[in-house]
């Protein structure tokens, strides 16, 4: 019996909704593990060092990736994201499981390097409501809400490259299908037996 934890990556688009799936999900499982990313953002509010991100420079983070510390990463909004490799594997070898909130880039990179990893795409219920709760936040114009609109109509088309789709319309319905895949991940055979599965 394998006792690996799960690498379990959610993405999707901007306005979909990840942020509260994932935070729901962390508050129902404590103890499945948050991946602390490496950024070159600057924290926001309360945000400390080693807690929500690591916090590095341009050249601190470049340095990172040449020294293949970093097992993938992005640049969202002007800056680096990336995830560091090294307690991510640690973590997944002590039996932990781990929620990796990334990009959808990083998680397609993430399942290159790590089929094992189990990538989940966030899908807004339809194109209207996703522009409802874009001009909803009412922190952005509606110029960047079009952009932004845009952008998720392309980012979509990625969905098929995951393992698996979760529509966002309700936000429990969309944890509990999260869990579901979790528990299910928990009982495939090759994950169990570390044997990849022939017939
Ligand atoms: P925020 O600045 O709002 O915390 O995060 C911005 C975006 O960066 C979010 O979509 C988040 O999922 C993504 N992100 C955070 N850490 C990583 C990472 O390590 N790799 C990638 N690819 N994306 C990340």
């Amino acid at each position: 019996m394998s006792e690996k934890g799960l690498m379990i990556s959610v993405s999707g688009p901007s306005g979909v909704g990840k942020g509260t799936i994932i935070e729901e999900i962390r508050r129902m499982f404590p103890e499945c593990k948050h991946s602390i990313s490496v950024t070159t953002r600057p924290p926001r509010g309360e945000e400390q060092d080693g807690v929500e991100y690591y916090f590095r420079t341009k050249d601190e983070f470049e340095k990172l990736v040449k020294e293949g510390e970093i097992i993938e990463y992005d640049m969202y909004v002007d800056n680096y994201y990336g995830t560091p490799a090294t307690p991510l594997i640690e973590k997944s070898n002590r039996g932990d499981d781990v929620l990796l909130d990334i990009t959808i880039a990083g998680s397609l990179a993430l399942k290159r390097k790590f089929p094992q990893a189990v990538t989940i795409f966030i899908l807004p219920p339809s194109f209207e409501k996703l522009e409802e709760r874009l001009k909803g936040r009412g922190t952005e114009s509606l110029e960047l809400v079009q952009k932004r609109l845009e952008k998720a109509r392309e980012e979509v088309l990625s969905a098929e490259k995951f393992d698996y789709v979760v529509v966002n319309d309700d936000l429990q319905t969309a944890v509990d299908n999260i869990v579901a895949i979790m528990k299910a991940e928990k009982c495939r055979y090759d994950r169990l037996s570390g044997i990849e599965k022939t017939l």
